[in-house]
């Protein structure tokens, strides 16, 4: 069986020293080890930013897709090869700007795959513009008189969009985020993951400290039940989103794979449309 050791290759990872991304990756490496893979097991598929590099600092599948779109690559590598564990990943302005629609329907269709957002709140590899996730007030080169918008709630969205896993974590939480990782590839279905991951270079404001601060870990929260859909939206809702752990997981519900006839059996190749030839022709 796989060490974490063997996940990694000898590439040096260009991240500014103490950018968050450092502990994801390590938490990806660790998980995919815990839960048993081999390199050959895994795939990594990322969009555009700092974040994208990630695909390419792990000993497994990789690829380095384009911005907003590691999503739709994903669920086709996935769905090309059932046997592969698919790990998508990207920053805040790559999967809620330019790749938020990919992200809700991704999270609706419930391919079998897991999603990991470093979430920094700016634009780091383009030197610090305000992302979706930016806060109300927050000054950047692109909005020097503070940002007028207000901030995206991606764990909202998703549990409105019918996700049926759903967590965050800090990158300095390695412990919580590698079981939340685990957890994630573990459930059969789409696992959306976002992750506070400090830019320590562009964004002055949301720093660790602040995080630390502001941070509400669910496990101090007693009674608190992942499966209940309403009690996981108003505590996002009471908290402004800052809680961490498994907020929302739905094991009922079919993963994507598991609604197309014959999937789970035969090369897809070699199977019938879900649907009839004279089904097919009536349409
Ligand atoms: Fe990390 Fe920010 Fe540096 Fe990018 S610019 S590597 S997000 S610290
Ligand atoms: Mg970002």
């Amino acid at each position: 069986m796989a060490t974490f050791k063997e996940f990694r290759n000898n590439v040096k990872p260009n991240w500014c020293p103490g950018c968050g991304d450092f502990s994801i990756q390590a938490a990806i490496q660790r998980a995919a080890a815990n839960v048993g893979l081999e390199p050959d097991g895994l795939a990594v598929i990322s969009g555009i930013g700092c974040s994208g590099r990630i695909s390419g600092y792990i000993n497994a599948y990789g690829l380095h897709g384009i911005h907003g779109r590691s999503l739709p690559i994903a669920q086709g590598v996935k769905l090309a090869n059932r046997d592969l564990t698919v790990i998508a990943s990207g920053g805040d302005g790559d999967g809620f700007a330019i790749g938020m629609g990919h992200t809700i329907h991704a999270i609706r269709r419930n391919v079998n795959i897991t999603y990991i957002v470093m979430d920094n709140q700016i634009y780091g590899l383009t030197k610090g513009q305000t992302s979706p996730r930016s806060g109300e007030g927050f000054k950047t080169k692109s909005t020097p008189e503070g940002s007028i918008e207000s901030t995206l709630a991606p764990l909202e969205i998703a549990l409105s969009a019918g996700a049926t896993f759903v967590a965050q974590s800090f990158s300095s939480d390695l412990k919580q985020l590698t079981s939340l990782i685990e957890q994630g590839i573990q459930h059969e279905g789409f696992s959306f993951i976002n992750v506070f991951s400090p830019c320590v270079t562009f964004n002055k404001v949301n720093t660790y400290d602040w995080f630390k601060e502001n941070i509400i870990n669910l496990d101090t929260i007693p009674d608190y039940d992942p499966t209940n859909r309403l009690g996981a939206m108003t505590k996002l809702m009471e908290t402004g989103s800052m809680i961490t752990g498994l907020i929302y997981q739905n094991k009922e519900r079919k993963c994507y794979e598991d609604l197309i006839h014959g999937f789970r059996q035969e090369p897809l190749a070699s199977q019938p449309l879900a649907l009839s030839e004279s089904e097919f022709d009536n349409l």
